[in-house]
């Protein structure tokens, strides 16, 4: 399959789960790859797997200075840029209403929403002068209903839609779209706070707690199965092709019907002290 065939992607959060599903589905199709991330180990080990067409650049993507390294890397190593996947996150265990710090937003803000504004700051510039490009941005279905994440990830991806849909305002008449994709549950190690390597669990038990975690998660979802990283992955390659050069400003949600309604599990308040 050649979909992608003659086309430069720059993949940040490449490394693992949903990231890593799309470098492989893109070379697949014919993309050359620069996949972006912080662990370096993995990056070689992907590169040495999926050949000369893939580089891995080692960027910290809350950096914005880092971000516009990865960008220049891309070009100069492949000449081109026609689709950057703004993908990298990663759960904000902390910082609810009540208790958030100065800290946690500006970890949550700089990783989760500074990440998609200056990878759009810094990729805007040469897919404007090529005429042409497509810039797709990992959202969440937090971002469209309560209780599917927490506070500041749920805040930090309404930005991301939001981004999404005033960039491609702008930027259409050049011929670049952008649009972001809302996952609903996938199984991946976000769910145990970082990459499995991260995770101090053996591969062995950290697929073993991926199995329950998938279980879980299609109860939650009306076709009974948690998303898998590669639902994900086919859909940002259907935007990052030819098939999708018509579609701005959009947000693909794609989250087995998740956010049409079903199950959402109110806690009750504790009991406290009448106001009167
Ligand atoms: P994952 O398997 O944990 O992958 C996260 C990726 O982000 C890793 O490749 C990690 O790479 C990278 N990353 C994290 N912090 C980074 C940083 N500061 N700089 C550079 N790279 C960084 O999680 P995932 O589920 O695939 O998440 C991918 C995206 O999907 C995230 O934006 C997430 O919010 C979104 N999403 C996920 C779900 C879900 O249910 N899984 C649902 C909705 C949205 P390194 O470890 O190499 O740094």
């Amino acid at each position: 399959m050649s979909r992608l065939a003659g086309k430069v992607a720059l993949i940040t959060g490449g490394t693992s789960g949903i990231g890593e599903a799309t470098v492989e589905l893109f070379v697949a199709e014919g993309a050359k790859v620069m996949i972006i991330g912080r662990n370096a180990e993995k990056g070689a080990e992907m590169v040495r797997a999926l050949g000369s067409g893939t580089r891995f650049f080692a960027a910290d993507v809350s950096r914005e200075e880092e971000v516009a390294a990865a960008v220049h890397a891309t070009v100069e190593t492949f000449g081109h840029l026609d689709c950057l996947f703004n993908n990298a996150g990663a759960s904000t265990q902390k910082g609810e209403p009540d208790t958030v710090t100065a800290d946690e937003f500006r970890y949550a803000m700089d990783l989760l929403l500074g990440s998609v504004i200056f990878g759009i700051r810094h990729a805007a510039p040469i897919m404007k002068s090529q005429g042409r490009g497509a810039i797709i941005n990992n959202s969440s279905v937090a971002a469209l209903r309560g209780h599917m994440g927490n506070y500041l990830y749920s805040v930090a991806k309404a930005g991301v839609k939001r981004a999404t849909e005033l960039a491609g305002l702008e930027l259409g008449r050049y011929g670049v779209t952008v649009n972001c994709i809302s996952p609903g549950a996938v199984v991946t190690s976000i769910f145990f706070g970082g990459s499995k390597a991260a995770s101090g669990l053996t591969p062995g038990k950290a697929d073993e707690k991926l199995e329950k975690l998938a279980r879980n998660l299609a109860k939650a979802t009306p076709l009974q199965r948690s998303g898998l990283p590669r639902d994900v992955a086919t859909a940002a390659l259907f935007l990052a092709s030819d098939e999708g050069a018509y579609i701005n400003s959009h947000d693909l949600v794609v989250d087995g019907g998740m956010i049409a309604g079903g199950r959402t599990n109110f806690e009750a308040a504790p009991a406290r002290a009448s106001r009167r």
